[in-house]
């Protein structure tokens, strides 16, 4: 890291991690890394292009060569190494970093911290699993054999919302099963994944296996994922990116892992505590500002029980800590830019417009901390009942029936997650086998997340699966090997 003058103030300049090496961009350009809390110059990294793509991709595919002729063994010890890198210097490593940067309070951040650990666990005994299969030939003197084996150099491009532990899932499970990866992190975060690079240097993937080129998503990320010569490529961003990144990729029918976007439904059922069930249902779509992908936006509570249950989510939502980062109390921070803040706002007042009841909130707080909003019966065309808000605001409606919840539900075209609320178990399983989602919680949030789950969605939600097997099954391909092998 050297000293760079930008307005007057000495700030890092953090180079990219190219084949192992801190590299400038080619052409010498960089971009601002801003705290959104206080839009305090962290750090400038390079705006890499092209050019810098090619090489990272270029010596993945030496990098490959070296990694997949590792030993299962031998790839299961370097993702252990770097598990407990984390475990035992994940705070000074992280923690500010990761607070700094993309504006989350101190608890989230441990939160991400644990959980990569979790992650690097996880992938490394899945490392272990690239199990094969064989299966009676026709012919009975012939064998055929089937082989699990890695894709190749995969392409893994993050967003900016849980910056450590998507990404961690996101490059482990790909590494374990014997990828070279090249990471395109998010513009807004890439002090995090430069971090989380060095680490997995640190433990010993082959230095040109990884690399992290800092960039913007129309540059440099496009540049990736419609790079010719990469065999797979994991996207987890909002769907608009998804569609970009999955034509790309068909051009040259590339694996295409793809997490995207969601408006995820919580049904609120009648036999529900209204106070417990509004206490869950906050916890689901306030926690990070509401910056996380299943975040439980919409929520649709028996009639029974709304109004005591309504009440009681606007009594949450204005008791909320919004504090300091780094106060063990604060519930969330600032959105992650000014743009996302104005696409926030500018739901809510679409939806106010088109006749909803605004019951608490709509506006930002300080800077781009917005209140906890609550937004009563919205429109069903508005862009808040439709378009993923990214922000800490919920739309509620009433149903009449369990029929009719339901149908609210499905009435997206995402499917990334959902919930239910109800001890009642025949009513709660009989609505979670009608919506249509890549998961379905019964008694809690929508927001959950777990190492070996399958997490993905259907329709706009995304592509695929990630997490223990399944990311192992994304990330590696089959082959059938047959040869004649006499049993007499
Ligand atoms: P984004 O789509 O704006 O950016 C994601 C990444 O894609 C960034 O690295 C960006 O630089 C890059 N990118 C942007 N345009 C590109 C292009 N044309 N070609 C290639 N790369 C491009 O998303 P974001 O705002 O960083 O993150 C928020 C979104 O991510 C939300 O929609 C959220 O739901 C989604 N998300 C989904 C999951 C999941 O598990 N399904 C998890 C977290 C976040």
């Amino acid at each position: 890291m050297n000293q760079n003058e930008v307005v007057g103030v000495a700030v890092p300049a953090v180079e990219m991690i190219v084949g192992g090496q801190r590299v400038a961009a080619h052409g010498g350009a960089r971009f601002e890394v801003r705290a959104p809390m206080d839009n305090a110059l962290l750090a400038t990294v390079p705006r890499a292009d092209r050019a810098d793509v090619d090489d990272a991709v270029q010596l993945a595919r030496e990098g490959f060569a070296q990694w997949w002729q590792l030993s299962a063994a031998q790839r299961e010890a370097v993702l252990l190494r770097a598990a407990d890198i984390i475990a035992a210097e994940g705070e000074q490593r992280f923690l500010d970093t990761l607070i700094d940067e993309s504006g989350s309070v101190i608890t989230k951040a441990r939160h991400e911290i644990r959980y990569a650990v979790d992650l690097l666990r996880t992938a490394a005994g899945e490392a272990r699993r690239l199990y094969g299969d064989t299966f009676p030939n026709d012919n009975p003197e012939r064998l055929s054999m089937v082989l699990r084996e890695a894709l190749g150099v995969v392409g893994v491009i993050s967003p900016y919302n849980a910056p450590l532990s998507l990404l961690t899932k996101m490059v482990s499970f790909p590494l374990g099963a014997g990828n070279a990866v090249v990471i395109k992190p998010s513009e807004e975060t890439p002090l995090t994944a430069l971090a989380l690079g060095q680490v997995l240097l640190d433990a010993g993937i082959p230095p040109a296996a990884l690399s992290v080129v800092t960039g913007l998503g129309s540059e440099c990320g496009a540049a990736l994922s419609g790079h010719s010569d990469l065999d797979g490529l994991a996207l987890t961003g909002s769907s608009q990116t998804g569609i970009a990144v999955g034509q790309a990729g068909m051009r040259y029918m590339r694996r295409c892992q793809l997490e995207l976007g969601g408006k995820s439904a919580l049904l609120v059922l009648a036999d529900m505590d209204p106070v417990d069930a509004a206490q869950t249902a906050a916890t689901g779509i306030f926690t990070h500002a509401g910056q996380i992908c299943m975040a439980n936006s919409r929520i649709v509570v028996e009639r029974e029980i709304a109004e005591p249950f309504i009440e009681a989510l606007v009594a949450r939502a204005e008791s909320l800590h919004l504090g300091d980062l780094r106060d063990e109390r604060s519930h969330y921070g600032p959105l992650i830019n000014q743009r996302a803040l104005d696409k926030a706002l500018s739901h809510v007042q679409g939806a106010v417009e088109g006749g909803a009841q605004l019951l608490c909130g709509g506006a930002a707080l300080r800077g781009l901390v917005m209140q906890p909003t609550v937004v009563l019966e919205p429109p069903r065309d508005c862009e808040l009942w439709r378009e993923e808000s990214f922000a800490p605001i919920v739309s509620v409606v009433v149903a009449d029936s369990l029929d009719e919840a339901v149908a609210i539900a499905n009435d997206s075209i995402y499917g990334l997650s959902a919930a239910v609320l109800s001890r009642d178990m025949p009513r709660a399983l009989s609505a979670a086998r009608r919506i249509h989602s890549g998961s379905v919680h019964i008694g809690t949030h929508a927001f959950q997340s777990n190492a070996l789950a399958p997490i993905g969605g259907l329709g706009l939600s995304g592509l695929g699966r990630s997490g223990g097997k399944y990311s192992t099954e994304e990330f590696t391909e089959l082959k059938w090997i047959s040869l004649d092998a006499p049993r007499s």
